[in-house]
């Protein structure tokens, strides 16, 4: 046979077996990777069999204060409240990519305006910060109200609760990616559920979550701990699970 009679041959061949598969449901079927079972919390924000817990109202012991110090803030009534002063604490635990539940209340007694009312905020990676604050008929910059990724995205929606009432964010976040010599590969990226609504869509974020001046990266370790911001106002928080993706 010559050998363009053997290429059309093949080519006539693997073209009527693609025509069947193109035919066939079974061709298109991925059995595996099977995905793990875990079993899910009982009802809406409760953790799921393979989330680490981070507070579930006994004690502050997976956290402590940048010195090291263990955590001075209050725990009592299942609940963890900033203890004003004492400073910002962060996980012992460090995490990337991870999906986190966490419920905040702003102080039901309201005080201050603007950034000053109910304010705290939760830092992944102790560097990109989701805002706390009482946003419920208080106005600030649009970026920096509760559910901003801190004066880089504005939520979608604000689906603030009155102050005194518990809140809850659910949040996917994307740690970025760093080259060797610290340039960003990929930049972190946020998608955020506040109250089951969704308020932040798959965002990109520019660096870190500054206050002042523009975001910029600077290269750090692929996990790193999770902050909860001492902002002076005694803000609550319970029901706290990492799930690590
Ligand atoms: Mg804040």
């Amino acid at each position: 046979m010559k050998l363009s009679k053997i290429i059309f041959s093949l080519f006539s061949f693997f073209a009527a077996q693609s025509a069947i598969a193109q035919k066939d449901p079974l061709s298109t079927e991925v059995w595996a990777p099977e995905p793990k079972i875990i079993s899910p919390g009982k009802n809406a924000g409760e953790p799921p069999a393979d989330a680490i817990i981070l507070f579930n109202g006994s004690n502050a012991s997976a956290w402590k204060h940048n010195n090291g110090d263990e955590a001075k803030w209050i725990v009592s009534d299942n609940i963890m409240t900033v203890k004003p002063g004492s400073s910002s604490i962060i996980t012992k635990q460090k995490f990337g990519d991870c999906q986190l539940h966490i419920e905040w209340r702003t102080p039901a007694e309201v005080k201050g305006t603007g950034q000053e009312r109910g304010n705290s905020g939760i830092y992944l990676m102790g560097r990109y910060e989701v805002q706390v604050l009482d946003s419920y008929n208080n106005s600030t910059y649009r970026n920096g109200q509760a559910g901003s990724i801190y004066k880089q995205h504005i939520p979608l929606v604000n689906v603030c609760r009155p102050p005194g009432e518990w809140q809850s964010y659910d949040i996917i976040f994307t740690a970025p990616r760093f080259s060797e010599n610290g340039r960003v590969i990929e930049p972190a990226r946020f998608t955020v559920l506040q109250n089951g609504v969704l308020i932040q869509n798959n965002v990109t974020v520019w660096g870190t979550t500054d206050h002042i001046g523009s975001p910029v990266y600077t290269k750090h370790e692929t996990k790193e701990s999770l902050l909860l911001q001492d902002h002076g106002n005694p803000v609550s928080y319970r029901n706290i699970w990492i799930r690590e993706l």
